[in-house]
């Protein structure tokens, strides 16, 4: 195998995002262990978003090729790794406290490699490095391809400065190998990073700038997929809108969708994340159209107000998303849509509030993420005056998901004696002789049945309504 770079000290990094300079590397040799020497045992405890999923399952393929098993143990672990969010104050802080119960397994097995990999390390890397000297590796969420020859030269090694490695200019090349987690479905990227700055977001600070895999490559991991046994993939950026405007052959999003349609034996496609200012006519039609694409869109609202959106740099107006909205729902009738919402982005008023509480109430979502602000250090928002007071974002936080719970369950009611094509994830894990599953609509639907069913696809007939979605008997 060959060699892999590795920063040649501590300090490589820093928490500047994508301006600074790039590590200075040295090369190291990677060893590969045989199945019988298969003793080491790692354990990744993901935090964050499906991006951060896809990552762990890159960073357990690499380790499984170096001979570790995974473990749910991590008194038994021979590395363990945070795989962290930084998309707001609180997660990040989850890191450290975390750390500080890891701080007893590295003092008890010193042996044990401790490695902080994700947002968190790539922003904060010279503060994990003096408040968790034990940990071994901080790696940014670009630099995985490094992740092999950092476990080897901290195998190597009883002590010393943590491997850091944050690199947000990297580009991200094709091979490492996944571990899937998931029996039936396949997390696949097809863009990292970000381009568009949004003035509340680290993402762009913590995964640098855009860059879309080939075509060719997305599709052939999917078909690895598909004949390991996965029905449904989800398609992952976080703006896939603006997916290929950075590669050399022109293929755009709606493009990408119709070459995966064409997959032998792929059931279900989805995606996540669309920005409502790249999300085209092509696209619509795209969706309404490719039989395998699910009827669901993430689209994430953040505000209901022109002002404030403008502020928050999201590049539409209400205005725009509402007509979006619209254009997909006439396509196509039955289609969900799902958002994000941030309440008290700094210098929202009442009134400007109000606004977002209308657009619930008038756009009507299957389901919405709802979370406070909070200052990300670094980015447009947090150097803006007019904070709104804790007490106010957690008031209007309240208020939003009282509304958008309201919206939720009388939509589902209304679909209580619709049956639904339900593709059978695996056994409930609140009651056993019931299977769960999704709806094209990306409904969840528990329902009786065994784990024969598992990766099977089951007419269901909605029986009772929840926020999440529903009960339900097999149809006749
Ligand atoms: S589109 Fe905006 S909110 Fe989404 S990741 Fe990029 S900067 Fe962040």
């Amino acid at each position: 195998m060959a060699g892999q770079l590795l920063p040649s000290k501590a300090g490589a990094g820093d928490s500047s995002g994508s301006q600074r300079e790039s590590s200075k590397l040295v090369e190291l040799p990677v060893q590969c262990y045989t199945h019988s020497e298969m003793a080491r045992r790692y354990l990744i405890d993901t935090m964050g978003c499906q991006m951060n999923e896809r990552d762990s399952e890159t960073a357990a393929g690499i380790l499984e090729q170096l001979g570790y098993e995974a473990t749910d143990d991590r008194e038994q672990a021979d590395f363990i790794a945070l795989n962290t969010c930084a998309v707001r104050a609180k997660p990040q802080h989850k890191v450290f406290s975390k750390l500080g119960e890891l701080r007893r397994i590295k003092e008890q097995r010193p042996h044990t490699i401790i490695a902080v990999l994700g947002c968190v390390a790539q922003i904060a890397a010279q503060e994990i490095a003096q408040r968790a000297p034990y940990v071994d590796i901080i790696m940014g969420p670009r630099n995985y391809s490094h992740l092999a020859g950092a476990i080897t030269t901290a195998q190597a090694r009883a002590d010393g400065d943590p491997i850091i490695v944050t690199d947000t200019t990297e580009v991200i090349p094709e091979g490492p190998p996944a571990a899937p987690t998931i029996p039936i479905s396949s997390y696949v990227n097809v863009t990292y990073g970000c381009n568009n700055f949004c003035a509340y977001c680290i993402v762009p600070y913590a995964r640098g700038r855009e860059q879309s895999r080939a075509p060719e490559q997305i599709i052939s991991e999917i078909e690895q997929a598909v004949a390991t046994g996965r029905q449904e993939v989800t398609l992952l950026g976080q703006n896939v809108n603006s997916y290929g405007e950075d590669l050399p052959k022109a293929c755009d999003f709606a493009d990408l969708l119709s070459q995966v349609n064409r997959v032998k034996g792929l059931r279900r496609i989805r995606f996540t994340t669309s920005h409502p200012k790249d999300l085209s006519a092509r696209l619509i039609t795209a969706m309404a159209e490719l039989p395998r694409v699910c009827e669901h869109l993430h689209l994430p609202i953040q505000s209901g107000d022109d002002e404030v959106l403008e502020r928050m740099g999201r590049g539409y107006t209400c205005e725009h998303y509402r007509r979006v909205v619209e254009a997909a729902r006439q396509r196509m009738p039955q289609m969900s849509i799902t958002t994000d919402v941030m309440a008290g982005f700094p210098g929202e008023t009442e009134e400007q509030f109000e606004h977002t509480l209308c657009a619930f109430e008038q756009i009507r979502f299957d389901q919405a993420f709802m979370f406070k602000y909070s200052d990300r250090p670094g980015t447009r928002a947090a150097q803006m005056d007019n904070k709104v007071p804790e007490e106010i974002k957690q008031q209007r936080l309240e208020q939003l998901i009282a509304c958008q719970n309201d919206i939720a369950h009388q939509i589902n009611e209304e679909l209580i004696g619709t049956t639904f094509e339900v593709l059978v994830e695996g056994r409930d894990p609140k009651s056993p002789e019931k299977v769960r599953g999704r709806t094209r609509t990306n409904k969840i639907v528990i329902f009786p049945g065994g784990s024969d069913l598992q990766g099977q696809t089951v007419e269901v007939k909605a029986q009772q309504a929840f926020l999440w979605g529903f009960l339900g008997e097999i149809a006749e």
